[in-house]
């Protein structure tokens, strides 16, 4: 039979993970002559071949994939014949619209490791180890395809040995862009007290060490920021590191050296375990097995997670204790990326572990948790940035999600797919909001993507709406705004490929309604093309507007005027003693004239308000924490629930507030409280049964609130890629059909 040229098209995820390498092989052992390169969309194939020997190599193309490849799909056609002498891996084709998948961030590789601790290896006890299975991929790039030179690994050249290894197609790190050696590749510097030491590369490692088991606080940079570490066990140095941080109760993660010392920490199942061990390391909440008073203030669960890098293995493995690692940051401000940044934090830190590589992508850690047999997504970076989803349709226009305000992400959506960005923090400073527009521009520039439509959340004030707002007038581009719920119902049927009609429940902190209401406790009927809002908590005043947010207690008394008006100043109660009596008569003023004072339906806020009137917390200061405290006084023996009202199309929870006030025993009356979200979703949702039944939202991030569902309804549908919470809010901006 005559040979044909075919050209192969391949999209997926196929860069620098070894794809290449492996067609070589794949080749050579046919007998096949041809080419391979990597393209904008991801990699192309030509080959010489009969039909019979085409077939057989497409075949074991599929079926021998490397471990980190991924085919989403295949394109096959025969070209003009041209006659190939060899088969050979070629220059990069970089023209064309740019869609490939840019590979995560993951962790080191067992080979890898291996070297890590041979003595005979020249690798041996190098920071920066690695190999086309294993190690930085997005946090180190600046624009596809993935080559070192769009990497921040373009600034160092190869050793010869390392080019060697680099050129050789047989070699594990044939093309693994970040190659390096002690004598080519990045390197250490360790500060002391702003002092750089003169020590050698090979000990600087230990030398860290030894600072951390003095109780001092280190600055470390990693993967995609710098994390402030201290020893786990030292309870003086945890203390500082809060002190000094002014983070008195947000909980702390911890990462260990393996996963014996996790379970000396926590009580971890099978699935935990799998999630630790992963590739992409995230943090994972996980039950304590004592109190950790000071890592985790008032909780049961704490974040432990795994070293990734060659660097923290290193470090772990020499000090041999759990280390608390947390991000770096000024409070509202991205985490720290460069040694300039890092400077800010002086007098946190007493060390800096800095390195020579630049962080291009700014990744922090992710954390999930798994609850019942589901794994739940509460912060989607590190190992799982970009965010790839495939659509159940076409966009109609190339997209550019702005997302929301808090825990903020970009996404852009253009063919049948959404790229979103990992986790961007909360938009609350000058420097946060600099860095989601670096973000929104890098991933811009990555994909060389030329929106025609910005899609952007309702809220007026939100920073991302005022941004994309800017972008519309200068570049006058078309653009949608989408009500903040519905884009939250919206990411979950987009994640998980739902055509048709659902019944969305989305319980939430706060989001801009289209009546001007700060919404949150949303019953939504919806489609791509729009919804119905058919049912909602009911209305209460939210008093002094954003500091509610961290006074439980102002929501609480709220609902206390709303239920007994001027006589709350003469009730004796957790939340009323909490105020002085003339602060209870401003707020009952302010109250009776609705003085900032906006009306919310928010879920979110009646948490607060419950652990308020039971005297769990009064004000908090972290997002959620009113909630993560309400956990552990649930109780699965407490059948019962409190009474509600609906009325025309909403849900009055007043009869249940009074009752909670009247309820002498904590457990219970949290028990209670979980288990009437749950009868208030079960009777709204049975007229709708047909439908499917999609929840998303921030209160969604609360564990027993998760499992309590999961029992009730077993085809409740969350998202498990992107976080219920705000990150989600561009993709729902995206693929919303208005
Ligand atoms: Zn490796
Ligand atoms: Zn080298
Ligand atoms: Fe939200």
């Amino acid at each position: 039979m005559e040979p044909s040229t075919y050209k192969i098209d391949i999209e997926g995820v196929v860069q620098g993970v070894g794809f290449r390498p492996f067609v070589f092989s794949l080749a050579h052992r046919l007998n096949l002559k041809g080419d391979v390169c990597n393209t904008t969309y991801g990699a192309c194939i030509r080959l010489n071949a009969t039909k019979e020997q085409f077939d057989n190599f497409l075949n074991q193309l599929q079926k021998d994939i490397p471990p980190l490849a991924s085919i989403n799909n295949i394109k096959v056609k025969t070209i003009k014949y041209k006659q190939f002498k060899d088969f050979a891996i070629i220059q990069s084709d970089a023209i064309g619209k740019k869609v490939a998948t840019i590979p995560p961030d993951i962790s080191i590789c067992q080979e890898c490791e291996k070297e890590l601790f041979d003595k005979n290896n020249r690798r041996y006890k190098y920071p920066f180890i690695t190999c086309t299975n294993c190690g930085v991929r997005y946090s180190i790039i600046y624009s596809l395809p993935y080559d070192r030179k769009n990497t921040s690994m373009k600034f160092f050249k190869m050793c010869k040995k390392c080019q060697e290894e680099y050129n050789n197609p047989l070699d594990r790190r044939y093309h693994a862009q970040p190659i390096g050696c002690f004598e080519c590749g990045p390197r250490l510097e360790l500060y002391l007290d702003d002092k750089r030491l003169d020590i050698e590369q090979k000990f600087i490692i230990d030398k860290t060490a030894q600072i951390l088991k003095e109780g001092k606080i280190l600055a470390l940079k990693g993967v995609g920021g710098f994390h402030l570490m201290c020893d786990a066990t030292d309870e003086e140095a945890i203390l500082k590191l809060r002190e000094r941080k002014k983070r008195p109760t947000k909980p702390l993660a911890v990462m260990v050296r393996d996963i014996k010392q996790a379970k000396k920490l926590a009580f971890i199942s099978k699935k935990e375990e799998e999630l630790l061990l992963s590739q992409e390391r995230p943090i994972v909440l996980l039950k304590s097995r004592k109190n950790l008073k000071h890592i985790a203030p008032g909780l049961d669960y704490i974040g432990i997670f795994l070293p990734y890098t060659p660097l923290h293995v290193l470090l772990l493995d020499i000090i041999n204790k759990p280390l608390v690692a947390t991000s770096a940051n000024i409070s509202n401000e991205p985490i720290c990326t460069t040694f300039k940044d890092i400077k800010r934090l002086k007098g946190v830190y007493d060390a800096i572990l800095d390195h020579n590589r630049e962080i291009v992508n700014v990744c922090d850690d992710s954390v999930l948790m798994v609850v019942g047999e589901k794994t739940i997504v509460l912060r989607g970076a590190r190992g799982y940035a970009p965010i790839n989803i495939k659509l159940p349709f076409r966009l109609e226009n190339d997209t550019l999600g702005f997302g929301a305000n808090q825990k903020s992400t970009v996404a852009i959506g253009f063919d049948d797919k959404i790229v979103a960005s990992g986790y961007i923090g909360d938009l609350h400073s000058i420097e946060s909001i600099s860095h989601y527009k670096k973000t929104l521009d890098r991933l811009v520039d990555i994909y060389n993507f030329n929106p025609t439509v910005m899609a952007y959340d309702k809220h007026p004030y939100y920073e991302s709406t005022k941004l994309a707002k800017n972008m519309i007038k200068d570049k006058n581009k078309a653009s949608k705004s989408v009500q903040h719920h519905y884009a939250h119902i919206l990411s979950v049927m987009a994640e998980k490929n739902i055509t048709g009609k659902v019944f969305g429940v989305a319980f939430d902190g706060t989001g801009y309604g289209d009546d001007g209401n700060l919404w949150g406790g949303e019953f939504l009927v919806c489609d791509y093309k729009g919804y119905d809002r058919i049912f909602h908590f009911s209305y209460f005043k939210l008093l002094g507007g954003e500091k509610a947010i961290k006074e439980p207690r102002r929501v609480a008394l709220s609902l206390l005027f709303e239920i007994f008006n001027e006589d709350t100043l003469k009730l004796k109660n957790h939340t009323t003693l909490s105020f002085s009596k003339t602060e209870l008569k401003n707020h009952y003023i302010a109250w009776k004239r609705s003085l900032n004072s906006p009306l919310t339906s928010s879920v979110g806020r009646v948490f607060d308000a419950v652990a308020s009137l039971l005297g769990i917390s009064q004000t908090i200061s972290y997002e959620g924490e009113s909630g993560m405290l309400l956990e552990r006084y649930y109780d699965s023996k407490v059948t019962k629930s409190y009474p509600y009202i609906i009325k025309d199309t909403t849900i009055d929870i007043l009869p249940m507030i009074k009752k909670i006030l009247e309820e002498k025993d904590r457990t219970i009356a949290v028990s209670k409280f979980f288990n009437t979200l749950v009868d208030i979703i079960d009777t709204l949702y049975k007229p709708y049964i047909s439908l499917p039944l999609v929840v998303s939202g921030g209160v969604f991030q609360n564990r027993v609130l998760l499992e309590l569902l999961f029992k009730r309804f077993e085809n409740i549908i969350i998202s498990d890629k992107l976080p219920p919470n705000d990150s989600s809010i561009a993709i729902g901006q995206i693929v919303a059909k208005i």
